[in-house]
């Protein structure tokens, strides 16, 4: 995937090319439905009006979670749902993306004895789920009671003054979102599916869509025997009987070191909110993420939301007192938010279904896919195919480009070590862009994680048409404010190479 292939597809499509199923929107939820209808043998095409993970699903927590949440409100359909997804995730379609994380509930002032014993009687039943959905207790290990001391061992930034001990949960985590969603477009694409980004539909037709060409601003007029609009937050635009209640989430992202490099994540309840709890998970690269808020969000939907200076200051005021040191103010490194695209329903938005929902558009026929989280997307895209084709689904067990079997445990360097989590069994492919330059696998500056090759793949291979592209959705640069203006400039000179002959042809 790449700019020239994205000409050649626009081209095709708009000369009149049919194909039997248009997607609207290159979240995971776009992507997921593309693979589902490309591996079902359809032709498809996939719309995006900016790059691909330009909305909600880059702003996640980024876990793959078992749906304990829900079984704290009922919700036993959708947490079913979410443990199977991750099973299949984690140990199927992809494993190079997708890992066991501890976290950590201390059992101290906030959780008194009788809230502790609720809390494992929630987990117990979540350990049920994983066990029903074929997941091991190898793969993903039982709850359990550690002593504080171990929970320290785990944390050593935790206040551990009145703590009793902790309980030791296990659920999924993800190197990154939007490097889900290009391997899902990338897998899409590879089965035969045309990825074109910088494409804004502006209306649905019984036959199709009408489009703009982001980059010229010409407009074309797709040709399609289904259509399915995946805009998230962005769907009543093009479905205006869709009602939306987006709902904002907002975390902070932070340097791991101010809080002792945590091996495990913490998960604490916040006081006089039932049911509500705030996180601190150890991410790649040296940091943590904290999070997470839920607002109801007034207003059109935007791309990129910040959180407000009550949210942060909700989400450090929950999360000091677990820590020893609190949440300094240079602990934070970055900040962002993302607004969940929840169906309309009565009562607060965290309290809203999360299930998703398939809608039919009574003038054009379209299906608008909705709702939902980025775990099960493999399962919202297929209940959204099953409505197009009687070709059984495949995607269960069909791994994503890059998808390798258990991790190797030991890289070679720090260099490769990134490249393996990242890239999975492409990583060889990646590292070998710099065959002849050794220097394209050194950090893109001093303090930056992201190599050169990185820069030069994502344009080549991940379809990354801009900086922003390159920096923001493919390097993740955007999470880390310092790091992201430290590594703009060397990312400008790589992308002003030439491309490979191969590429641009
Ligand atoms: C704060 C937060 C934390 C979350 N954490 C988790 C988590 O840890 N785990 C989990 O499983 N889920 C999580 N979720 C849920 C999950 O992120 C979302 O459900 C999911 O990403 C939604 O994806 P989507 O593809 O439907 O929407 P989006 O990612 O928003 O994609 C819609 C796309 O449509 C495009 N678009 C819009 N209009 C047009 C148009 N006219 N033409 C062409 N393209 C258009 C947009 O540019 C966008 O790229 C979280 C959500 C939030 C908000």
């Amino acid at each position: 995937m790449n700019a020239a292939q994205r000409s050649r597809d626009l081209e095709a499509l708009a000369g009149g090319a049919q194909v039997d199923v248009l997607v609207v929107g290159g979240g995971i939820t776009g992507a997921g439905v593309a693979l589902d209808a490309a591996s079902r043998g359809l032709s498809v095409a996939l719309l995006e009006r900016g790059d691909l993970a330009t909305g909600t699903s880059r702003w996640s927590s980024k876990l793959v979670h078992g749906g304990l949440r829900y079984l704290a409100t009922g919700q036993v359909g959708v947490a079913w749902e979410s443990a199977r997804e991750r099973g299949l995730l984690l140990r199927r379609i992809a494993p190079h993306l997708v890992s066991p994380l501890p976290f950590v509930i201390p059992l101290g002032e906030r959780l008194n004895h009788r809230k502790g014993a609720e809390t494992r009687v929630g987990l117990a039943l979540g350990d049920g789920l994983r066990a029903a959905s074929g997941v091991s207790g190898r793969d993903l290990p039982r709850t359990g009671r550690i002593s504080a001391h171990e929970a320290r061992a785990l944390v050593p930034g935790l206040r551990t003054g009145t703590l009793r001990g902790a309980l030791l949960q296990w659920d999924g985590r993800l190197e990154d979102d939007a490097r889900l969603v290009v391997a899902v477009a990338r897998t899409a694409e590879a089965l035969g599916a045309r990825v074109v980004t910088r494409a804004r539909v502006t209306a649905l037709h019984g036959d199709g869509a009408a489009a703009v060409d982001e980059l010229t601003g010409t407009a074309f007029q797709v040709r399609a025997r289904h259509v399915v609009n995946a805009t998230g937050v962005w769907a009543q635009s093009l479905a205006p009987d869709v009602q939306l209640r987006p709902s904002r989430g907002a975390h902070l992202v932070l340097d791991a070191a101010a809080l002792g490099h945590p091996r495990a994540a913490v998960n604490v309840p916040v006081p006089g909110l039932r049911g509500r709890w705030v996180f601190a998970i150890p991410a790649s690269d040296g940091l943590v993420v904290a999070g997470i808020t839920d607002d109801e969000h007034d207003g059109p939907p935007e791309d990129a939301p910040r959180p407000t200076a009550a949210d942060e200051a909700f989400l450090r005021e929950a999360l000091a007192p677990a820590f020893a040191g609190g949440i300094p103010d240079d602990a934070v490194v970055g900040r962002y938010a993302g607004l969940r695209p929840l169906l309309h329903a009565e009562g607060a938005t965290h309290d809203v279904s999360r299930r998703h929902a398939i809608l039919q558009d009574a003038a054009t026929g379209a299906l608008t896919l909705v709702g939902g989280k980025l775990t099960t997307y493999r399962r919202m895209a297929q209940d959204a195919v099953d409505r197009l084709t009687d070709v059984p689904c495949r995607t269960a067990t069909l791994p994503l480009l890059g998808a390798a079997g258990p991790r190797p445990t030991a890289a070679r360097d720090a260099a490769h070590e990134r490249l393996l989590r990242r890239f999975g069994t492409e990583a060889g492919a990646v590292a070998a862009l710099a065959a002849e330059r050794p220097a394209l696998l050194e950090p893109l500056a001093p303090g930056v994680p992201a190599l050169g090759v990185e820069v030069l793949w994502a344009r080549e291979r991940e379809l990354a048409l801009t900086a922003e592209d390159v920096l923001d959705r493919r390097l993740r640069l955007d999470l880390h404010e310092a790091r992201r203006a430290a590594a703009a400039e060397r990312v400008g000179e790589l992308l002003a190479e030439p491309a490979p002959a191969a590429s641009a042809a």
